[in-house]
């Protein structure tokens, strides 16, 4: 009896995990603002409804069914809402999980972190630093060197072929995302159109 009484004991002293913030989940993204913001009204318009759902609604595409899952030519993936550009096809990786997935970003901030506590489990949230949608989760299970699995949506991408080195600039992103979106998103209606050779 005295043993179990010990174990109870040990067990109700066990200090409270407080998440990193110390807030509940989403909390501290929620204060966040966007550079670039578009009304949901126009979203609806112009995207599809899975790149809708995906992106505004942190929607995940079935496994195998996006259409650049399997897309191998080269150029740029960019944000499918706001055009930014967010991976090269140089750092798109098999990686057999049915969604596209790179090893590195273009550039370092494209993306924000966040943790995501939904269904149970702890995952690293991948959002476009420039307006806020979703992309995927981030994974430490990528090849050398960065070791990274970025598990991305096709619905949240957008893709402009060739010229990489033309596309990618080391000119901050903000600068860029933010003329993206003034010259009318032209970058992103033009991906949105790109279908999958069957
Ligand atoms: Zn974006």
């Amino acid at each position: 009896m005295s043993g179990f009484n010990l174990l109870h004991l040990i067990s109700k002293s066990q200090p409270v995990v407080l998440r990193p913030c110390g807030l509940p989940s989403g909390t501290c993204r929620t204060k966040k603002t966007w550079p670039v913001t578009f009304s949901q009204e126009e979203l609806k318009k112009r995207l599809t409804p899975m790149q809708y759902h995906v992106t505004q609604e942190k929607g995940t595409e079935s496994a195998f069914r996006g259409e650049f899952t399997d897309h191998k030519e080269d150029g740029t993936y960019t944000c499918v809402v706001c055009g930014t550009p967010l991976f090269k096809s140089s750092t798109k990786f098999d990686s057999r999980s049915g969604w596209p997935s790179f090893s590195d970003l273009v550039s370092e901030g494209s993306v924000t972190l966040t943790d995501d506590y939904s269904h149970g489990m702890h995952r690293v949230e991948t959002t476009c630093s420039q307006c806020g949608a979703h992309l995927g989760h981030l994974f430490d299970d990528g090849p050398r060197p960065t070791g990274k699995r970025y598990c991305i949506n096709s619905a949240s991408l957008g893709f402009q072929g060739g010229k990489v080195d033309a596309v990618v600039t080391e000119t901050a992103p903000s600068e860029d995302g933010a003329r993206a979106a003034a010259g009318g998103g032209s970058a992103c209606t033009g991906a949105a159109g790109v279908k999958k050779e069957l």
